[in-house]
C-alpha cells in the first residue's frame, strides 16, 4: 500500500511505515499535480501538515484515497466533514505536540522580561561601541517567579504551559470556554508527578490580574480576535502576551497600538494572520518576538508525530 507524505514526515515515523510494510513517497507534489499523482499511483494514504490542501474536490477526484492524515492538531487545510461523508478516514495527531509548544511560549517568557532576543539583535551592530549604552538599555530586566501567569484555553497546550510555569514558581490561573476544571501535572526527576488543580477564573479577572497572558484555544468562529481594543484596555499596565496559537486570536492592530503605547510591555506571536507573509509592522517591531509558526518543530515533536501516524494507519489498515 502506497503513502505520500506529501508535506514530509519523520525519519522515525517512515521508519516505523516502511516496518510495517508500507511504501512511502515522501517527495513533494505541487498542490495542481496532486490529483494526478494520487490517481496514477494508486495512492490510499495522503499524510500532510499544514501546508498541502485537501479540499473537496481532491476527495471527489481521488476515489482510491481511503485516509488522510495531519501531523499535527489543526485541521483547517482539511473539509473533515466531506472526507468523512465519502467513507474517507481523517486522523491528527493532536497530543504530539503540546510539550514542544509549552515549551516555547516559556522560552519567550523568559526572552521578553530580559528582552534577550532585542539584544541579540543589537549587540552584533553595536556590541564594541555602545556596550555601555546597551547595558543600561536592558537594565530593568523582571524575574518570572511569584508573577502571574493567565491561560486561555486549558486543554492539552495550556495545561502543559501552565506546568512549566508552576515549576518555575509562577502563579497560574486559567480560563476556559468548555471546561471548568483543569488538572496540570508537574513532573519530578524522580519520576512522580505532582496534580494541581488550575484556580480558573473569569476572562475578566484574568484580563485584570495576570503579568502574562498567553492564548491556547483553536481559531475562532469567523476568525475572530479573542483580544482586541477592549480586552487590552482592562489588562494590567505592562502586561505580556503571547499568542502560539491561531493567526489573529490577538488583533495584529491594536497590539501594535498597545505595544507602542507601552500598555503592553511586550508580545510574541508565533501564528499570523496571512501566513506565510506577516504584516512587516509586526515582524520589525521593536518589542515582539516573532517566530515563523514553529510551535511543534522540536525532533521530538516531529518523532511523536510521525510515529503516532504510522501506528493509527497501521491500526487501521493492519
Ligand atoms: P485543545 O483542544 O487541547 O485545547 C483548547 C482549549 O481551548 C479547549 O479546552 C477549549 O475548551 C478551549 N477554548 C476554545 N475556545 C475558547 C475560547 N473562546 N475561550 C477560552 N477557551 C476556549 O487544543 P491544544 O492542543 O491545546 O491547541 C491549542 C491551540 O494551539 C490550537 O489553536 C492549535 O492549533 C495551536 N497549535 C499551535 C502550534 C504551533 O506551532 N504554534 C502547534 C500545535 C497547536
Amino acid at each position: 500500500m502506497k503513502i505520500l507524505a506529501n508535506d514530509g514526515i519523520s525519519p522515525a515515523g517512515e521508519d516505523k511505515l516502511k516496518s510495517f510494510g508500507y511504501e512511502v513517497i515522501t517527495d513533494p507534489i505541487a498542490q495542481d499535480e496532486l490529483i494526478e499523482f494520487i490517481n496514477t499511483n494508486d495512492i490510499r494514504v495522503l499524510l500532510v501538515r499544514s501546508a498541502t490542501q485537501v479540499r473537496a474536490n481532491l476527495i471527489d477526484a481521488c476515489p482510491g484515497l481511503k485516509m488522510i492524515g495531519r501531523g499535527g492538531v489543526g485541521l483547517d487545510n482539511i473539509d473533515v466533514d466531506h472526507a468523512k461523508s465519502n467513507g474517507v478516514e481523517v486522523i491528527n495527531t493532536p497530543a504530539a505536540s503540546s510539550q514542544s509548544v509549552a515549551e516555547l511560549v516559556m522560552g519567550s517568557l523568559f526572552s521578553m522580561v530580559r528582552m534577550t532576543y532585542d539584544a541579540n539583535r543589537k549587540m552584533p551592530v553595536y556590541g564594541n561601541t555602545e556596550f555601555k549604552a546597551l547595558k543600561k538599555k536592558y537594565a530593568r530586566g523582571l524575574e518570572l517567579r511569584g508573577k502571574t501567569l493567565g491561560v486561555i484555553g486549558t486543554g492539552r497546550i495550556g495545561a502543559a504551559t501552565s506546568s512549566y510555569a508552576l515549576g518555575i514558581g509562577m502563579k497560574v490561573i486559567g480560563y476556559d470556554a468548555f471546561m471548568d476544571k483543569a488538572t496540570v501535572y508537574v513532573p519530578f526527576p524522580d519520576g512522580t508527578t505532582m496534580e494541581v488543580m488550575m484556580p480558573m477564573v473569569s476572562l475578566d479577572e484574568l484580563y485584570r490580574n495576570s503579568d502574562f497572558i498567553t492564548i491556547h484555544v483553536p481559531a475562532q468562529p469567523g476568525d475572530k480576535p479573542l483580544i482586541s481594543k477592549a480586552e487590552l484596555s482592562i489588562m494590567k499596565d505592562g502586561v505580556y502576551l503571547v499568542n502560539a496559537s491561531r493567526g489573529g486570536l490577538i488583533d495584529e492592530h491594536d497590539l501594535i497600538e498597545a505595544l507602542d503605547s507601552g500598555k503592553v510591555a511586550g508580545a510574541t506571536l508565533d501564528v499570523f494572520i496571512n501566513e506565510p507573509t506577516p504584516k512587516q509592522e509586526l515582524i520589525s517591531h521593536a518589542r515582539l518576538i516573532t517566530t515563523p509558526h514553529i510551535g511543534a518543530a522540536t525532533l521530538e515533536a516531529q518523532d511523536r508525530i510521525g510515529t503516532e501516524l504510522a501506528d493509527k494507519i497501521n491500526d487501521f489498515f493492519g
